[in-house]
C-alpha cells in the first residue's frame, strides 16, 4: 500500500485527506501530519459564509467551479440531515455596494434565488445608514461554521482508517522515503515551509456577539454581519502583511461601530469575544504538482495552499484538484514498479 502524507488540518488539509481516503482508499494509507487542529486553525475564527473574496489573480473559471462544488457539498449535507452536525445553515443575504467600479460577482448563478436591489431599495437602505449605495443584491445561501466542520471532518477522516499526528513539519523533504507522496496544506504556513515570498498574511478581526434576534446576514465592504448557530460574527478588518494575532482595540471600535450603523439593535448585543485569523493570502491559489529527487529517492509533492478568505467556499472543490493530481502521482509510481 502507498504511503500518503498530508500536512495540515484545516478546511483544506482536511478536505484533502478525505477526498484521497475517498477515491483511493483501497490503494493508499493516508497520515495527516499538523501542528494544530480546530478549534486552533485559521478557519475556527471565520462565521464560514460560502462567498468567494480575496482571491485576486485566481481565475474566475476555477473560482466558479471550486465554489459550486462546495455549494453542492454543503446542500447536499443539509438536505441529508448533517446540518447541525457539520455547523451548516441556510439563510438570506444581503450584500450592499458602496464602491462604483465594483462590478456583481459572476457566481450570482450558483447561489439560490440571487436578486439585483432596485435604486428605491438601495435609496432607502442608504439613508437609514447614512451612506451612498452604488448597487447590491440579495442571494439565500449557506454558511458552513468551521468550528463545527473541522471536527465533523476529522471524525471522518479517522473513522476511515486515517491516521493525524500533531507536530510541525519542518521540511517536506523529511518524508523523502517514507511517504511516496506529501500533500502539502499547510496554509499560511507554505510561507516558511517551502519560502514562498508570494504568500501573505491577511489579517482578519471579528467579534462574536450574543444577538439572538438576528437571522440575516449582511456584508457592506469591511463591515458584516453574519449569523451562526451559537453567535452572530461581526466583522472585519484585511489588513495585509499584519502577524499580529491578539485582538486591537481600534479594530474593536471599527467593527462595532461599523456594524451597529447597519444595525443599530446590535449596539444591545454581548460580546461574547474578539478573534484574529491570518487569511493565506497568494496572488493565485496554487494547486500544483512537483516531482523530485531527494537522497536518490523520487517524491512526489501535491500543494494546495493561498486560498486567502475563501478557504472554505472552496475546500472541496480544491481538494477535488489536488486529489486528482494524488492519482496522477500514485499511476505514475505504480506505472515505475512494473
Ligand atoms: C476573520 C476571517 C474570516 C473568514 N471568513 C471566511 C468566510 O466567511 N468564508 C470563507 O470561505 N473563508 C473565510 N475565511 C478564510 C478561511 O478561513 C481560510 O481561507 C481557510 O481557513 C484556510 O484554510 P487552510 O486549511 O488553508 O489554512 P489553515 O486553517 O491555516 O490550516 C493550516 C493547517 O496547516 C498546519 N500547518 C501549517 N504549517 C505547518 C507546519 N510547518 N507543520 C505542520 N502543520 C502545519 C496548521 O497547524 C493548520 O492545521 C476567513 C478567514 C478569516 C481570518
Amino acid at each position: 500500500m502507498l504511503k500518503v502524507a498530508v500536512v495540515g488540518a484545516g478546511v483544506i488539509g482536511l478536505t484533502t485527506a478525505l477526498e484521497v481516503q475517498k477515491k483511493l482508499g483501497h490503494r493508499v494509507a493516508v497520515t495527516i501530519y499538523t501542528s494544530d487542529v480546530s478549534p486552533n486553525t485559521t478557519g475556527d475564527v471565520s462565521a464560514g459564509l460560502w462567498t468567494p473574496y480575496l482571491l485576486q489573480e485566481t481565475p474566475e473559471t476555477d473560482v466558479m467551479r471550486w465554489s459550486k462544488v462546495m455549494h453542492d457539498y454543503i446542500h447536499d449535507l443539509w438536505k441529508t440531515g448533517f446540518a447541525e452536525e457539520a455547523g451548516i445553515s441556510l439563510q438570506s443575504m444581503i450584500h450592499l455596494i458602496t464602491d462604483a467600479n465594483e462590478k456583481l460577482p459572476g457566481w450570482g448563478n450558483i447561489a439560490f434565488g440571487f436578486t439585483e436591489l432596485t435604486r428605491k431599495q438601495l435609496d432607502q437602505l442608504g439613508s437609514e445608514h447614512k451612506k451612498y449605495y452604488a448597487g447590491g443584491f440579495t442571494f439565500v445561501s449557506f454558511t458552513c461554521e468551521p468550528c463545527k466542520l473541522l471536527p465533523f471532518l476529522q471524525k471522518q477522516f479517522l473513522s476511515n482508517g486515517g491516521e493525524l499526528i500533531m507536530r510541525k513539519v519542518y521540511d517536506l523533504e523529511e518524508f523523502a522515503g517514507k511517504h511516496e507522496i506529501v500533500v502539502n496544506c499547510a496554509g499560511l504556513g507554505a510561507q516558511d515551509l517551502l519560502g514562498d515570498k508570494q504568500m501573505q498574511a491577511i489579517r482578519g478581526q471579528v467579534a462574536r456577539v450574543r444577538a439572538p434576534w438576528q437571522f440575516n446576514t449582511i456584508m457592506e465592504g469591511e463591515n458584516y454581519i453574519i449569523v451562526n448557530m451559537d453567535c452572530v460574527v461581526l466583522g472585519g478588518t484585511h489588513q495585509e502583511n499584519d502577524f499580529d494575532l491578539s485582538p486591537k482595540d481600534e479594530d474593536k471600535r471599527h467593527i462595532l461601530n461599523g456594524c451597529c450603523n447597519l444595525v443599530p439593535s446590535l449596539q444591545k448585543s454581548e460580546v461574547l469575544k474578539h478573534m484574529v485569523g491570518l487569511r493565506p493570502g497568494r496572488p493565485k491559489v496554487r494547486i500544483e504538482m512537483e516531482r523530485k529527487i531527494v537522497n536518490g529517492k523520487p517524491m512526489i509533492i501535491v500543494h494546495n495552499y493561498g486560498h486567502g478568505g475563501s478557504g472554505v467556499t472552496l475546500c472541496v472543490g480544491c481538494a477535488k484538484d489536488a486529489c486528482q493530481l494524488v492519482q496522477e502521482g500514485v499511476s505514475t509510481i505504480c506505472k515505475s514498479k512494473l
